[in-house]
């Protein structure tokens, strides 16, 4: 049986574009001693994929060229010579862009609740890697207390929308959300229930944000850097803390990366100013999903998944999430069925 794969073909400058990947066809891999067989269901499309795709240092090594697109993704066990994992069993973990994957010692799968009624997308993104990144982001390194004027960026997102939301159930006093475009906006109000959402597309953001604000803010979470990092950062509320989450306005950049000017505010302002992996917190992820399927099982938690179909629809979802395309958590669907049998 034959599994199709998408591989590095060329490194991008900017966007991925029709010459960064290619479809190849290989053979279907065998289920060994310890391992197990997955047919892959759902992969879920992350920025930092992008990240990856350059010849640059980061927390991961770069993706090789001629390797599989490193991603994370969801499947089905069908073959297993390990006890950790029964046929049928659904899993996740870094399947990369293909439809088959094994689990091996070396790269395990985490086998995936499936008693919540939740069906695998909202799986994938409220108590996936972008909902448990919101919880400790904003928990954890932020400390949000009742009270707070939080502040998010990238709010209609995947992470950004859980953020607010759980800030919000937690007793902040005003949650105000930044996102591109009228509409995205509007979501970010309605959909997601902040009370108030900022285009940063349009102009003068920093006097929007001030009379949003004008306490200050005591809480930002950070999904995008760059300029609108720097802007926050003037407005903030004595002992004020900016959380790091992510910095996607500099993964297409072509150019150096935009440096950030306004860092003596956190002296006079006695803020703090960190960034986290949520990776880190791998050992405390069911606190996080154990909150988040509180949330969302009660209603409190609005979600929205973005499904594009189709294995080599991958490439086009990555770029979603830089134009603003994408409304709620980006997934592929690459074997939907495999769920049914
Ligand atoms: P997402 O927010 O669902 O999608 C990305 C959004 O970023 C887009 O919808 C777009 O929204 C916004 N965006 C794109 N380019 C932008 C720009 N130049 N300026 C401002 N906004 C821009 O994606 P996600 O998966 O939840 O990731 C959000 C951030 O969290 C990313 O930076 C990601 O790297 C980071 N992250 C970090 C960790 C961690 O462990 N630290 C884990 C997961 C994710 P608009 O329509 O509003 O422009």
């Amino acid at each position: 049986m034959d599994n199709r794969q998408i591989v590095l073909d060329h490194r991008p400058s900017g966007p991925v574009d029709e010459s960064t990947t290619k479809v190849v066809t290989t053979s279907r891999p065998e289920c060994g001693d310890g391992e197990a067989l997955i047919k892959v269901a759902m992969l879920s499309i992350d920025p930092t994929i992008r990240t990856w795709m350059d010849d640059a240092p980061g927390y991961l090594p770069p993706i090789e060229l001629g390797a599989v697109v490193r991603g994370g993704g969801a499947g089905v066990v069908v073959e297993s010579c390990n006890e950790r994992y029964a046929v049928g069993d659904v899993v996740f973990g870094m399947t990369g862009w293909q439809e088959w994957v094994l689990a091996t010692p070396e790269e395990r799968f985490t086998v995936i609740p499936t008693g919540l009624g939740l069906d695998l997308a909202t799986v994938m993104n409220v108590l996936g890697v972008t909902g448990i990144t919101a919880y400790f982001g904003l928990v954890d390194v932020g400390r949000v207390q009742p009270g707070d004027v939080v502040v998010v960026s990238g709010a209609g997102g995947a992470t950004g929308s859980v953020v607010g939301q759980i800030a919000r159930a937690r007793g902040a006093g005003k949650v105000v959300g930044i996102a591109g475009g009228a509409e995205k906006c509007a979501e970010v109000v309605e959909r997601y229930g902040f009370d108030e959402c900022l285009d940063y597309r349009e102009e003068h953001l920093r006097r929007r944000l001030r009379e949003a604000c004008p306490a200050g803010v005591d809480l930002y979470f950070d999904n995008v850097g760059g300029e609108i990092l720097d802007t926050v950062l003037t407005l903030l509320a004595l002992n004020a803390r900016v959380v790091l989450c992510g910095a996607i306005s500099q993964y297409n950049a072509t150019g150096p990366r935009r440096g950030i000017e306004n860092t003596s505010a956190l002296i006079t302002r006695r803020a703090r100013m960190e960034g986290f992996l949520v990776l880190d917190y791998a050992s405390r992820f069911a606190e996080a999903q154990l909150e988040l399927a509180r949330l969302v099982l009660s209603g409190q938690l609005q979600h929205q998944e973005h499904v594009l179909t189709g294995l080599e629809r991958a490439p086009e979802a990555l770029n979603l999430l830089f134009s603003g395309g994408n409304h709620g958590k980006m997934l592929v669907a690459v074997d939907e069925s495999v769920l049914l049998g």
